[in-house]
Parts: structure tokens; sequence; C-alpha cells
């Protein structure tokens, strides 16, 4: 097991690497036996992938039941189509896939404490897990943040920080603190993709061990988009799986980075607002491998607009799904994919968070 380009011990301690002027990007590399199997053992959480997960002890293992969420056939607006539901984990979103994994290496390394950022939902889900652990973990999250994902985080025994200013003076002034403790990023972790491709391998185990033709993500810091692509590729190079699904991301048409990027638009960083907060990430760390991703799997960068997020949002809690507005965008772009491509297989999609922890955002709408 190791980090690629990078043979320091230090960095299993770390996790970033100041180089030059910059923080040096981390991947995670490990053999995978050969003939390994996808499903190894009964558990029934994302725990049953174990041949394909980072070796970790047994006793290190920080898990509770996450993952192996339901696959629903749902008719959302157009076509019939695969919804996962990710909004049922125990903290409220997929990051717990992210979470489980990246907290349990880290109890595995014997580190006591932790620091991280995020707009909401990264850092509810790691608090959660460092108080499954017992590790104590502080968590910077913009002063704008849903209340619900703060209120999750400090009762969870986090040291919640608000930082005035957007997500990138958070990552700012969280990078300063990571430099003395552990930086559970993520975004710049790699061992958090370890977690969030175990969606794909779900997909496929629950689709008879078979690819969909489409999956349709969010795409803020790509830690979705990057797993299943990262999931994919090793069940091709297993064997296992034959093809790539095309990988459909998801952008408000407010904050795009990854559209602009990919088809080749002039950009800045200076994006404007959008109501799904969840991918407002105006300068992905990772926004070259997401674009990859999107490019090798023949897939591509579908914009929102917060009007057309809203009417998604409000149809949705109509039928029972009351999800947050981040999520409500990923079900809009899927709605606009199903209607303007042609689809002969199946189109798989989530619901990535759950709309309880959104209420502060509801009731501007309410009466
Ligand atoms: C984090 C998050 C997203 C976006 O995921 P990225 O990894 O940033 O692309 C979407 N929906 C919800 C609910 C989230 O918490």
């Amino acid at each position: 097991m190791f980090f690629k380009g990078i043979d320091s011990l230090n960095v299993y301690n770390n996790s970033l690497i100041w180089h030059g002027n910059n923080y040096e990007l981390l991947d995670f590399e490990y053999e995978i036996k050969k003939k390994a199997k996808l499903v190894s053992n009964n558990i029934k959480s994302l725990w049953r992938y174990k041949d394909f997960l980072p070796f970790i002890d047994d006793e290190n293992i920080v898990s509770v039941s996450e993952g192996f969420t339901p696959l629903l056939e749902l008719n959302l607006g157009s076509k019939p189509c695969y919804i996962k539901m990710d909004q049922i984990f125990l903290s409220g979103s997929y990051k717990d896939r992210g979470a489980s994994v990246l907290i349990s290496f880290v109890k595995q390394l014997g580190i006591k404490n932790v620091v991280q950022d995020s707009s909401g939902n990264a850092g509810a889900s790691i608090a959660v897990y460092c108080a499954l652990a017992k590790i104590s973990c502080d968590i910077y999250v913009p002063k704008e943040t849903s209340s619900g994902k703060v209120v999750q985080a400090k009762a969870s025994g986090a040291k919640v920080i608000l930082v005035e200013g957007d997500r990138e003076k958070t990552a700012e002034v969280a990078f300063d603190a990571a430099k003395k403790s552990y930086y559970a990023s993520h975004c710049y972790n790699p061992v958090f993709f370890e977690g969030t491709k175990t969606f794909l391998f779900e997909v496929f185990e629950q689709l008879n061990f078979k690819m969909p033709e489409a999956i349709v993500l969010p795409a803020g810091n790509g830690t979705l988009l990057l797993g299943c692509f990262l999931g994919a590729k090793q069940l091709i190079n297993a064997g296992i799986a034959d093809n790539m699904p095309k990988l459909i991301a998801v952008q408000s048409s407010n904050c795009n980075p990854l559209y602009k990027f990919i088809n080749n638009e002039p950009f800045t960083d200076n994006f404007g607002s959008t109501i799904a907060e969840g991918i407002a990430i105006k300068k992905p760390v990772r926004l070259k491998q997401m674009a990859e991703a999107v490019k090798q799997s023949n897939g591509l960068v579908i914009n929102v607009d917060d009007e057309d997020i809203k009417k998604t949002w409000f149809n949705l809690a109509k039928m029972g799904f009351m999800v947050e507005p981040t999520s409500a965008a990923t079900i809009t772009g899927l709605n606009i994919y199903l209607q303007n491509y042609v689809t002969s297989g199946n189109v798989v999609s989530l619901f990535s968070g759950n709309g309880l922890k959104s209420t502060d955002k509801w009731i501007n709408y309410l009466n």
C-alpha cells in the first residue's frame, strides 16, 4: 500500500504534502489481490467489498452498516430509471461511504485528532465517524452553511469553527490547522475515494452484476464522480466487469468550473451563488481528474438552473422524497439527460442528501 510518487511514511501521518507553492495531490495505490472477489463476505454494508478496499484490521473498522442502500426503480420525469437512496445514511448523505473507510484508516494509523473542512455534509459525516472511533475532530465550515449540518457535527462532539467567507476561504483556514493535525479531507485525502467507489460496486451488484449505461452524479469536488470512475476501472481491470458506464456530471449553471474546463471556455473562479450548496465549489482541487473521468467514460456535464432545481425539489418532496437542494439539482440533471439523450440501457442516479438537514432552506419557501 503506498501513495503514488511519494515514499515517505510521513505521508500516512499527514495526507498533505507542501511542494513548491502548492499542496500536492496524492493518489492512493495498492495491489488488489489476484482472483479478488467483489463480494467476499456476508457483511451487509460496504465492507462486503473488503477485497477491493484498503486493508484494515477488523478491530479498526469504524462501521454502522453503511452502504448497501436501496436501489429503487422510479419514474421521476419522462422515463423510468434507478435511484439509489443515499440520503438514508447515518449522517444523512453519501459522504458516510468515504468517512467510514477514511476514519477506519486513520484509526489504524493510531491518529487521535483530525481536521476537516466542508460546505456541510462531509464535515457532519467525518464528525459522526470520528465520534464512533473516539477520535477528536475540528470541522471548518463557511458561516452560511445550513444549520442542520452544523448542529449534527456539534451534536456528535466535534468542534465546529464557522469561517467568515466562502468555501475557498474555509479551505485556507483548514490548511493552516492541518499543519498541526491530520487532514481528513474528503477531496485531498485519497482514502476518502476508496469509500465513495463502493457506490459503483453496489449499483453493479444490485443490477445483477451488470454495469448501467449511464450514472448521473452531482459534481462539486467530484468525490462520488471520481469514486465511481475508480470503482469501474478496478472492476474492469479485475475482469469482473467489461464496460465503463457513462459518467454524467451535474453542475449549477451559476457555478460550473468542470463544464467550462471540459468545453474549453475561459473562466475565473468568479462564480455566482446557487441554492445547491453542496455543488457550489468554485475551485475543485481535482478538476483535471474529474474532466478525465467524464471524458474517458464518454460522459458529459449538464448545467442546471436554480429555478428548475426548485421545481424538482418541491416535486420530489410531494413524492415523499424530502431531499436537500443539491440532490434536487442532480435529479434535474437526470431529467434533462433522460429527455435529451437516447438511452437503451439502465440509467442510475441518487438522492445524495437528506432534506431534514436543510429545513432552514425549506422554511423560505413554505408558509
Ligand atoms: C457533497 C455533496 C454533493 C457533491 O459531492 P462532491 O463530492 O462535492 O462532488 C452532492 N450532494 C450532497 C448532498 C453532498 O453532500
